[in-house]
């Protein structure tokens, strides 16, 4: 049952449009011969991406025009475009494309394999982790490891071979979740509801934030620092804890800090988390709204 909320019947009736040769023979024409274009392209770039009727025809083989016309049309204007000059793939037939070289179906990468890099808590080797197109990282000597599963194209494994897969992996989920936070699906542009559950704010466990797409089917879970790194508030708070930030190209330079990072709810108003992040002799405490909106910083 496809759940209407998620655009079932606008994606059923996209996937049906795809359900014939002649029409994956049209796009596949496209693809193998030209690299995807935008509308503002240089006219010269434009031109040698475009195909004519003629060669789009000659292209998938047909003969009969009555029925390579009929195809065609059903494409027109959800994954082919007709311009003056000609034929172009739409962003969303190019969307698919990339998902098919992201992932290439057809590719095996390794399911379980060791990470060359330690955990940041207890220094013992990091495993790696694929599964259904989702890597996960972890530690499995210990519990303080946040580590990451996240969706990450095959093609992020085969070209990287092992090393940085970790740090590619968090780049890639943080990024995402730190658009997801201004309110921006990554994967769908839609619009994102954002949460801090309240059983974790008991004083004790890792704050999270829940960002959860409601158009498809994105969601994540992450810590709270995570959620709230690209906030120049955040930042300010990490420089004068001292925790060291410069030391890493890549975003983890929090990860050492989690053990260290408690919630409760705010005792002078329930709609906010107060969030304490302890480094050294300071501890800085930061409250944040219902949407994820950092409302002060303090460090004491
Ligand atoms: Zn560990
Ligand atoms: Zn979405």
């Amino acid at each position: 049952m496809i759940n209407s909320k998620r655009g079932g019947g606008a994606s059923e009736e996209a996937f049906a449009l795809l359900g014939h040769e002649i029409r994956l023979d049209i796009l596949r024409a496209f693809f193998e011969r030209y690299a995807p274009v935008d509308p503002g392209s240089r006219s010269d770039v434009r031109e040698e991406r475009t195909l004519s009727y003629a060669e789009l025809m000659a292209a998938t083989d047909m003969e009969d025009s009555g029925k390579f016309n009929y195809h065609l049309e059903k494409l027109r204007g959800i994954y082919v475009e007709e311009i003056e000059e000609g034929y172009v793939p739409t962003a969303g037939a190019i969307a698919l494309y990339e998902a098919v070289i992201a992932n290439r179906p057809t590719e095996s990468v390794p399911t379980n394999f060791d990470i060359d890099e330690s955990c940041p808590n207890c220094e013992s080797r990091l495993q790696g982790k694929y599964e259904q197109e989702f890597l996960t990282v972890e530690c499995s000597a210990c519990d303080l490891f946040w580590g990451a599963t996240y969706r990450f194209p095959k093609n992020g494994l085969s070209v990287r071979e092992g090393e940085n897969v970790y740090e590619a992996l968090y780049d890639r989920m943080m990024y995402h979740v730190g658009l997801a936070r201004t309110g921006q699906c990554p994967s769908c542009a839609g619009i994102t509801s954002l949460t801090v559950p309240r059983e974790r704010l008991d004083e004790d466990s890792t704050p999270t934030a829940e960002m959860t797409c409601e158009t498809c089917s994105w969601f994540v879970t992450v810590d709270i620092l995570s959620a709230l790194q690209f906030d120049p508030q955040m930042t300010n708070a990490f420089l004068e804890l001292g925790v060291p930030l410069s030391g890493s190209g890549s975003m983890r330079a929090t990860e050492q800090i989690l053990p260290n990072v408690t919630g409760r709810v705010s005792t002078d108003d329930s709609s906010r988390a107060t969030i304490s992040i302890s480094h050294g002799d300071a501890i800085a405490k930061i409250t944040v709204g219902d949407e994820l909106e950092v409302c002060s910083v303090t460090i004491e």
